[in-house]
Protein backbone atom coordinates (compact mmCIF):
# COMPACT_ATOMS: atom_id res chain seq x y z
CA UNK A 1 0.00 0.00 0.00
CA UNK A 2 1.62 3.31 -0.85
CA UNK A 3 1.00 7.17 -1.59
CA UNK A 4 2.49 10.32 -3.13
CA UNK A 5 2.98 13.92 -2.60
CA UNK A 6 3.06 15.93 -5.20
CA UNK A 7 4.66 19.22 -4.89
CA UNK A 8 2.86 21.66 -6.78
CA UNK A 9 5.50 24.14 -7.08
CA UNK A 10 7.81 21.73 -9.34
CA UNK A 11 4.75 20.48 -11.49
CA UNK A 12 5.19 22.09 -14.94
CA UNK A 13 1.87 20.00 -16.04
CA UNK A 14 3.80 17.54 -18.51
CA UNK A 15 1.24 14.99 -17.70
CA UNK A 16 4.04 12.15 -18.34
CA UNK A 17 3.01 10.70 -14.54
CA UNK A 18 -1.23 10.42 -15.40
CA UNK A 19 0.02 8.36 -18.55
CA UNK A 20 2.54 6.31 -16.42
CA UNK A 21 0.30 5.51 -13.06
CA UNK A 22 -0.22 2.11 -13.80
CA UNK A 23 -3.50 2.36 -11.80
CA UNK A 24 -4.50 5.47 -13.18
CA UNK A 25 -4.62 7.52 -9.95
CA UNK A 26 -3.21 10.73 -11.04
CA UNK A 27 -5.54 13.10 -13.20
CA UNK A 28 -5.76 16.59 -13.89
CA UNK A 29 -6.89 18.79 -11.37
CA UNK A 30 -8.88 22.06 -11.49
CA UNK A 31 -6.03 24.19 -10.23
CA UNK A 32 -3.69 25.90 -12.35
CA UNK A 33 0.39 26.62 -12.31
CA UNK A 34 1.76 29.93 -13.04
CA UNK A 35 1.21 29.62 -16.80
CA UNK A 36 -2.61 28.63 -16.36
CA UNK A 37 -1.78 24.67 -17.40
CA UNK A 38 -3.76 22.45 -14.50
CA UNK A 39 -1.96 20.78 -12.32
CA UNK A 40 -2.23 16.50 -11.42
CA UNK A 41 -3.92 15.18 -7.87
CA UNK A 42 -3.51 11.85 -6.42
CA UNK A 43 -6.61 10.27 -6.74
CA UNK A 44 -6.51 7.13 -4.90
CA UNK A 45 -10.28 6.80 -3.08
CA UNK A 46 -10.04 3.15 -2.92
CA UNK A 47 -6.30 3.01 -1.52
CA UNK A 48 -5.33 1.28 -5.37
CA UNK A 49 -1.95 2.68 -5.06
CA UNK A 50 0.89 -0.02 -4.19
CA UNK A 51 3.61 2.08 -4.05
CA UNK A 52 5.45 1.44 -7.07
CA UNK A 53 7.11 4.90 -7.65
CA UNK A 54 6.86 4.88 -11.28
CA UNK A 55 5.02 7.88 -11.75
CA UNK A 56 7.76 9.43 -8.93
CA UNK A 57 10.65 8.08 -11.63
CA UNK A 58 9.06 9.24 -14.50
CA UNK A 59 8.55 13.21 -13.51
CA UNK A 60 11.27 15.01 -15.11
CA UNK A 61 10.84 17.61 -12.27
CA UNK A 62 10.93 15.67 -9.14
CA UNK A 63 7.79 16.58 -8.16
CA UNK A 64 6.09 13.38 -7.26
CA UNK A 65 7.68 11.68 -4.28
CA UNK A 66 6.33 8.31 -2.94
CA UNK A 67 6.10 6.99 0.47
CA UNK A 68 4.82 3.62 1.77
CA UNK A 69 1.60 4.07 4.34
S1 LIG B 1 3.31 4.94 -6.75
FE1 LIG B 1 2.67 3.66 -8.54
S2 LIG B 1 0.51 3.15 -8.17
FE2 LIG B 1 1.05 4.84 -6.77
S3 LIG B 1 0.40 6.71 -7.86
FE3 LIG B 1 2.58 6.33 -8.38
S4 LIG B 1 2.59 5.10 -10.29
FE4 LIG B 1 0.51 5.04 -9.39
S1 LIG C 1 5.18 14.21 -14.38
FE1 LIG C 1 5.72 15.71 -12.78
S2 LIG C 1 5.72 17.70 -13.84
FE2 LIG C 1 4.62 16.24 -15.14
S3 LIG C 1 2.43 16.51 -14.57
FE3 LIG C 1 3.28 14.84 -13.32
S4 LIG C 1 3.94 15.82 -11.38
FE4 LIG C 1 3.68 17.42 -12.91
Amino acid sequence: MGKIVIDANRCKSCYLCVSTCPKGLIKKSDKTNRLGDYLVEFDDKNNECIGCAMCAKRCPDMAITAVYK
